[in-house]
């Protein structure tokens, strides 16, 4: 008999009737002769709802408040769920982050799961024949108080307890059906993969694919879990994450190098202009940005040759634009550069594959193919996996698409 994790996002539990079609999948489940550990999100936009509740009451909510708060979202998802496989004749219990014994460090609001202690209580309870539905995104600190993983947690809590419980794989349903080679809403021909490699997943989430969340792949690369991405509102097969070379074994592998193209929106670029040539000017620059808590995408700074100043341009999410204006500027004049330059209006498209990097001509393919389409690329970086192009936002969706049938992606 298999173990089987099966997360359920929010818009998934977001009113009864589609609790009542949870409820129908994860029986049918069952019935095929699994055990299955359900772990759900807070209902529709619950926690975005619980939010706004706080900032009614204050501007700053203590954060051990704000996670007892949020873990409410939760905790009426487990009982309903639990209630309507009930209805449908089943065994369920419903547990909280507590009751399985998901301990967490101290950082409220973003905490960090140190373990799972309840494995014996849960395969327990799925041997008396119970559906085991159990509340993600939280979990309790070594001295009992609340706390959440996040937003977005939930990923993280189905993952940990496929790993702790030995599951033979996590599913994580949502309302798109797998992982594509780009946004379907962007490259109408995009296509959906079977299997995938953790780290070309790693790099798409890293880079704009919203299907799964960053923190999640990445613990399920370290333990070895696949992830099975699919639809709650569709019978097909998903796409599996997994390790590379599984997907060999398997003799699944997709004759494509480059995997997806990714984008970006969410991207201000930032130059400070003629800036004194000397040692420890970089580090003020960019401890000014971490003392804002941002984090910077790309890096670029210009050789000065025989100038006596240099220029520095950085990405950086766009949302963060505010944060960083005020001190850069300050910082501009104290280190007497000559210029700030921002916007925000940049995105960033991506090639992610592997060996990509290392293999000749794709990256003058990629800048050939932006310059047929009179897309004008202001910075480039690259990694292991990934070739990004910063541009202008407005030229996204034509760069995207390009690219997809360069690549042979088209499908
Ligand atoms: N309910 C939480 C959120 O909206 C956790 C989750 O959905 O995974 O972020
Ligand atoms: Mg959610």
């Amino acid at each position: 008999m298999a173990l089987i994790v099966q997360k359920y996002g929010g818009s998934s539990v977001a009113d009864p009737e589609k609790i009542k079609h949870v409820a129908e999948r994860v029986i049918k489940t069952k019935r095929e002769g699994n055990d299955v550990v359900v772990v759900v999100s807070a209902m529709g936009k619950t926690t975005d709802r619980l939010i706004e509740l706080a900032k009614q009451v204050t501007p700053v909510p203590s954060e051990r408040e704000m996670d007892r708060l949020l873990s409410t979202g939760e905790h009426q998802t487990i009982a309903l769920l639990s209630m309507a496989i009930h209805h449908q004749n089943e065994k369920a219990i419903s547990l909280s982050g507590a009751q399985i014994g998901l301990i967490t460090d101290d950082s409220h609001t973003k905490a960090k799961i140190k373990e799972i202690q309840g494995k014996e209580l849960l395969l327990n309870l799925c041997r008396e024949g119970n559906v085991v539905v159990v509340a993600g995104f939280q979990g309790v600190t070594e001295q009992k108080a609340v706390a959440t993983l996040g937003r977005g947690g939930s990923d993280s809590t189905a993952v940990a307890l496929a790993a702790v419980l030995n599951a033979k794989e996590c599913e994580i349903y949502s309302d798109v059906d797998g992982i594509y080679s780009a946004d379907p809403r962007v490259a109408p021909k995009a296509r959906k993969w079977n299997y995938i490699g953790y780290d070309e997943m790693l790099s798409m989430a890293k880079l704009g694919s919203k299907v799964l969340y960053l923190r999640s792949v990445a613990l399920a690369k370290r333990y070895n879990v696949t992830i099975h991405s699919r639809s709650t509102f569709s019978e097909n097969e998903g796409t599996r994450v997994m390790a590379e070379n599984r997907i060999k074994e398997e003799g699944k592998m997709e004759e494509a190098l480059v995997r997806g193209v990714t984008h970006d929106l969410n991207v201000a670029k930032m130059t400070i202009v003629g800036i004194p040539d000397k040692p420890g000017i970089a580090a003020r620059i960019f401890e000014t940005v971490a003392k804002k808590n941002v984090n910077l995408n790309l890096v670029i700074q210009s050789i000065s040759g025989n100038k006596e100043v240099t220029d520095i341009s950085f990405t950086f999410p766009r949302t963060d634009l505010p944060k960083i204006v005020e001190p850069m500027k300050e910082l501009t004049s104290e280190i007497g550069a000559q210029d700030l330059i921002y916007d925000a209006d940049y995105a960033a498209v991506s090639i992610v594959g592997l060996g990509i990097v290392d293999t000749p001509g794709v990256t003058a393919k990629m800048f050939r193919c932006l310059a047929n389409e009179n897309v004008n690329i202001a910075m480039i970086g690259t990694s292991d996996l990934t070739i990004t192009c910063v541009v202008k936002e407005d030229n996204v969706k034509k760069a995207v698409a390009a690219l997809h049938k360069e690549f042979d992606l088209d499908q």
